[in-house]
């Protein structure tokens, strides 16, 4: 094993601490998009789990619903690493071999698998009763929705029917499978949060205290470049014992298609992807402090002319962010 120094730029963080909107089987949720996704490539490493020196096998179902069964290497998490590729050449190549170990592997070798995209936007999640309505008094938690190439074209299918997503309350669930998140989405032709000025103040007020600015970090971890070869070489040396040993550069070229192929490779996390551009230029925190100050009359009570106000002037600002949001859709 290789020796390290007690250096910041090897510690294996990289992670953020977040909330993230996560359906137990049989759940059901009620949303609010309030902003557009980022993304980030990332890379979801692998590797046949060894017991005793042996490696573990597992039956599943085949795939394409025959109802027959086949016996495949049962494959081990070994991370979930951001990609170190630039990202128009990844846009443009599937993957960028000269900045990224795991990108160079998974050009040579299909132990290792090129990026994929992984998608993350924080959304509101409504407090709601077993029957579906509101709490009372109005209630919501702003939490991290991560998901992945499935479910962005899902997605896109939602806001084809509403002209965009943003400002459209998605009913989801109930949850078929919870370690895949596998659950219905449909977009709901009544939003809860413009039920009121009250329940309007509290979901952007919400949003605006708890929204996790840095999304890319929630999509994979920021990984050095040495600690990630050092997940690869972890991944070619267990693929090398699958193969019965040997040297390790010729055992690992045999593995090829056929271990991947045989490799159990849950989808949910297979297609998992993404970036995060930071892209918050569309988001609804940029346009609310985008927003103009409120009128002079009642500047005392909000100085920083961004909070909706309590009297008068709060219904001007209600209909400003609804503009805003419109503004949004279009
Ligand atoms: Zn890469």
């Amino acid at each position: 094993m290789p020796q390290i120094d007690f250096d910041p730029a090897h510690k294996k963080n990289g992670f953020v601490e977040f909330d993230k909107l996560k359906l137990k089987k049989d759940e059901r949720a009620r949303i609010l998009v309030i902003e557009k996704p980022t993304y980030a490539y990332v890379h979801d490493l692998r590797k046949p789990k060894i017991i005793d020196g042996q490696p573990v096998k597992v039956w599943r179902d085949k795939r394409g619903n025959s109802g027959e069964k086949e016996e495949v290497y049962d494959l081990d998490f070994v991370g979930r690493p951001l990609c170190l590729g630039d990202l128009t050449v990844i846009e443009e190549k599937g993957l960028d071999e000269n900045n990224c170990p795991a990108c160079a592997r998974a050009r040579k070798n299909d132990d290792v698998d090129p990026p994929t995209r992984r998608f993350a936007m924080n959304v509101i999640k409504y407090a709601l009763r077993a029957d579906g309505t509101l709490v009372q008094p109005f209630s919501c938690q702003c939490v991290v929705w991560n998901f992945t190439e499935k479910k962005f074209n899902d997605l896109v299918g939602v806001a084809a029917e509403h002209e965009g997503l943003v400002g459209v309350d998605l009913v989801l669930g109930p949850c078929v499978s919870e370690t895949f998140q596998n659950f219905p989405i449909q977009g709901s032709p009544r939003h809860f949060w413009k039920n009121n000025e009250e329940t309007q103040r509290i979901v952007k007020e919400t949003y605006e205290a708890n929204r996790i600015a840095d999304l890319e970090a929630t999509c994979g971890r920021r990984q050095d470049k040495r600690f990630m070869e050092y997940d690869i070489d972890s991944i070619i040396e267990a693929w090398r014992i699958v193969n019965g040993g040997g040297s390790p550069e010729p055992a690992t070229s045999l593995v090829g298609s056929e271990g991947k192929a045989s490799a159990y490779r849950p989808m949910a996390m297979s297609d998992s992807s993404s970036v995060g551009s930071g892209n918050f230029g569309d988001s609804m925190a940029a346009l609310v402090n985008d927003a103009k100050p409120a009128p002079a009359a009642d500047t005392k009570d909000t100085p920083n002319g961004t909070a909706l106000t309590h009297n008068e002037p709060a219904a001007a600002d209600a209909m400003n962010f609804e503009d805003l949001l419109n503004r949004l859709n279009n």
